[in-house]
């Protein structure tokens, strides 16, 4: 019997893989039901069809294009892009699940571990302990894990605030925007079209949130009237994270498995869930499995962000003029953020000037240059 705390899409998604591979599956979600409350902007790229067709209903907005302003640029780039009803996503993965024979019991909080096989899990209808014979428990429970708390698998992270609101803003409905720059420490600004009067518009930043995120709200609207809040935490990826311990397993937000560059976590919980369930299967190590398979990209969204981060106003309008010319633009077409590393290798080899920005780290180790010092601080 395994057991999937979490009914986000990282833990139905493995769930839906183990059923089919007629695994006995349950998922434990504390909520009275899937996909709610919304805390996500549901934003993804086409890689998305590598792991399912999505029904219409799931589906908000396609996109064709990314504004991608800074302080003194702004440029427009073609891009493939989803913007998803996160709800009804969530409810989507899980019917996939369920169909698949996977139990999802609602209401159901994971409380702790009792021994090695048993779980503690509170009913939240009448408010009843539980006990739970399980012989594999995976922690699919977002970003505070009670799961990692508990088995001692919380080697300690370090969160974005994602603030975001939804709010009443009409704009081109066929864009999304990105702000970078001195305004946006640390990370960036997003405003998503959701419908023809109202966006998704949200800032990631570690501190000073509300300042970051209303400074924003008002420059886009000249007000400060929000419809419904959507925030959350938003993990950073960090590859010395431990990932499993004996039986349990952690997956999604709560094993940290989120770009740095952009803050996406759906794509990569999928891929992750793909990668559990064949280690589950066959008896794999699922912390050196992950790492072969997602950390080397998952890694280099963090170099880059961690690059990003120094940059000032005036290197974010040099990037923004060299990813305007035509033979770039091309390349951001063809290989989306899914794609890291022939993305960077490319862009290198049709736009070299890209070195002069402070980005060469990132240049050195796409072309498998990493220095022998670098390798020693990714190996420890
Ligand atoms: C503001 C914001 C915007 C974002 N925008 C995007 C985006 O555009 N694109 C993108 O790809 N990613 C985005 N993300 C990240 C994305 O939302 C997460 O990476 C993704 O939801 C991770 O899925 P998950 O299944 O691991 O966790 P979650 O979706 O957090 O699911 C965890 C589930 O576990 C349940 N749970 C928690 N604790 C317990 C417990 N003790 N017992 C039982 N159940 C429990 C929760 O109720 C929840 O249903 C955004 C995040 C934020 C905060």
């Amino acid at each position: 019997m395994i057991t999937i705390v979490g009914a986000g899409p990282a833990g139905s998604y493995l769930a839906y893989l183990l059923a089919k591979q007629g695994k006995e599956v349950t998922i434990l979600e504390e909520h009275s039901k899937v996909g709610a409350p919304v805390q996500c902007t549901g934003i993804v790229t086409h890689s998305i069809e590598k792991f399912f067709r999505l029904k219409n209903e799931v589906i908000a907005k396609k996109l064709d294009k990314v504004v991608v302003v800074s302080k003194n640029n702004r440029i427009t780039v073609n891009v493939n892009e989803i913007v998803m009803w996160r709800d009804k996503f969530d409810r989507f993965v899980a019917d996939m699940a369920q169909d698949a024979g996977a139990e999802i019991s609602l209401n159901h909080k994971f409380m702790g571990f009792e021994g090695e096989s048993t779980i503690i899990a509170k009913d939240k209808k009448n408010n009843k302990i539980k006990k739970i014979k399980t012989d594999v428990v995976v922690g699919a429970d977002g970003p505070y894990s009670a799961v990692a708390n508990t088995a001692g698998i919380d080697s300690g992270s370090k969160n974005y605030i994602g603030m975001q609101a939804k709010v009443r803003l009409a704009m081109d409905t066929t864009a999304f925007e990105t702000h970078f720059g001195n305004d946006f420490p640390d990370f960036f600004g997003w405003c998503v079209p959701e419908s023809d009067n109202t966006v998704r518009l949200g800032i990631g930043c570690f501190e000073n949130a509300q300042e970051h995120f209303y400074r924003f709200l008002k420059s886009k609207t000249g007000k400060k009237d929000v419809l419904c809040w959507e925030s959350g935490l938003i993990p950073l990826y960090n590859p010395k994270k431990i990932i499993q311990k004996g039986n349990v397993y952690l997956i999604g937000d709560a094993a940290f498995q989120v770009k740095a560059t952009t803050g996406g976590g759906i794509i990569p919980s999928l891929k992750a869930a793909q990668t559990l369930c064949e280690c589950i299967i066959n008896s794999k190590d699922y912390n050196k499995e992950f790492k072969k398979q997602s950390g080397k990209e998952l890694l280099l969204h963090l170099r880059i962000r961690n690059i990003l981060n120094k940059f000032s106003d005036k290197d974010y309008d040099k990037l923004l003029h060299l990813m305007g010319k035509e033979k770039v633009r091309k390349i951001l077409k063809k290989y989306d953020r899914d794609t890291p590393i022939p993305l960077v290798a490319n862009l290198l080899l049709k736009e070299p000037r890209f070195l002069l920005l402070p980005t060469a780290k990132i240049i050195r180790y796409c072309c498998g240059l990493q220095d022998s010092r670098q390798q020693t601080i990714d190996n420890a």
